[in-house]
């Protein structure tokens, strides 16, 4: 069994990143830069913004935070939004979620202007990704599918179960392995079966948010099992949502909880944005 080390991979996807912002920065004149809103004063959202300011200005790139109090009306952020859209040195735009309950995140997500979609979840670019054409791709499902990539596992006509189906992550990673030509089941919390699903599955993503609810014995020998969750125990301790210890005797990749998933998410969030940069400029790779 080899445990996919995600902290490693994303180090290196950064470091390539540099490079490839640097030649633009040389070659072209282009910075690309984020701008991340953040509205309310969720510690955890905090961090994420945190990390994600400290990611950008780590491989060159600009950030812009925009933190707003939680009272903020929702036509103030749209209006926001509609400036950053103009913007000419921001290629990428994220709202941090939750946002306060006043506000409509759908509404906030479709005044994004999609080809700016740092997220990827634009309606647009989700149509895009089901109807399997180039667009930005939500972060975390684009951090799975690296992951599985390097493990050098082929993806074409295997059995992939995706547990989860949730827009920003089950749905989309769900649509990719189905553009690789897996053969892809979404179980979610009305599924009867699926013990005897992941059995079967080659590949297995679990995105359902429930501590160890996998069993390491219902892993079939040799799969390649992702783990998105991260539940923290009352112990303090954080967890996926696979027992780790059973499932790695039986698994040949997995990752870990922390450092498999989550250091990809930011790494793919720097790669929209350098690639919505690409795009605005007219410069292919
Ligand atoms: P959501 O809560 O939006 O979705 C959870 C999904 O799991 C739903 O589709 C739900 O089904 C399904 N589910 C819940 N309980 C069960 C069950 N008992 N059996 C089967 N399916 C179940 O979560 P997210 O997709 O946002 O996140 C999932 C996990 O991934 C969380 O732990 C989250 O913290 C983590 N995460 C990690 C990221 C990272 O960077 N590593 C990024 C994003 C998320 P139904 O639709 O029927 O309700």
């Amino acid at each position: 069994m080899i445990i996919i080390n995600g902290k490693e991979i994303a180090a290196k996807v950064r470091s390539a990143l540099k490079v490839e912002v640097d030649t633009l920065k040389a070659t072209h004149g282009v910075t690309p830069g984020l701008a991340v809103v953040l509205v309310g004063e969720n510690p955890a959202s905090k961090v994420y913004v945190r990390n994600k300011t400290a990611a950008c200005i780590e491989v060159g790139m600009r950030s812009f935070q925009h933190l707003l109090p939680e009272d903020t009306k929702q036509e103030d952020i749209l209006g926001l939004i509609r400036d950053l859209n103009e913007a000419k040195d921001v290629h990428g735009i994220l709202v941090q979620m939750p946002l306060p309950p006043h506000i409509n995140p759908a509404a906030i997500l479709e005044a994004i202007s999609p080809d700016k979609d740092a997220d990827g979840f634009h309606p647009y670019n989700m149509g895009r990704l089901m109807a399997g054409a180039p667009s930005l791709q939500p972060c975390t499902p684009m951090g799975i599918m690296r992951l599985i990539e390097h493990t050098g596992a082929d993806i074409s006509g295997k059995d992939a179960v995706v547990v989860g189906r949730s827009n920003i992550v089950g749905k989309p990673v769900a649509l990719m392995l189905l553009a690789r030509s897996a053969t892809v089941t979404i179980c979610h919390s009305k599924t009867t079966d699926i013990r005897e699903r992941i059995s079967r599955a080659d590949i297995v993503v679990a995105a359902l948010g429930k501590p160890e609810f996998i069993k390491g014995d219902w892993i079939k020998q040799g799969a390649v099992v992702i783990d998105v969750g991260i539940n923290r125990l009352s112990s303090g301790r954080l967890v996926g949502d696979v027992e780790f210890e059973g499932a790695s005797k039986r698994a040949a990749f997995i990752t870990p909880v922390p450092g498999g998933v989550g250091p990809m998410t930011i790494a793919m969030l720097l790669q929209n944005t350098v690639t919505a940069a690409r795009a605005r400029a007219g410069i292919s790779k």
